[in-house]
């Protein structure tokens, strides 16, 4: 059995563009601004996570992440490792 998914969103990054919400609202809560809000601890079982990769890969500005383990399939999602390792690689 697979560990499921954990994701975390930057509040700090998201620009308001609510598209998160729009891919899998049980996970993601709008304000009055469009800014999302993470619901829950940001677990998601394998049921949800199909909406929850397409709110990841569809976020223009990458606010959310997956901190483990790398969803399967989901070429061009970031995950906390491939970004760290980005960084270090350009520098
Ligand atoms: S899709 Fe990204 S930028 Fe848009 S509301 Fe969600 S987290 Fe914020």
């Amino acid at each position: 059995m697979s560990e499921p998914m954990k994701i975390k969103l930057d509040r700090t990054v998201c620009d308001g563009f609510g598209i998160c919400a729009r891919h899998a609202p049980e996970y993601f809560s709008l304000d009055d601004w469009d800014y999302a809000s993470l619901i829950g601890d940001g677990t998601v079982p394998e049921s949800d996570r199909d909406g929850v990769v397409r709110a990841l890969m569809d976020c223009p500005v990458h606010a959310i992440t997956v901190l483990h383990p790398k969803p399967n399939g989901a070429n061009g999602s970031r995950t906390q490792d491939s970004t760290a390792a980005s960084r270090t690689a350009g520098s």
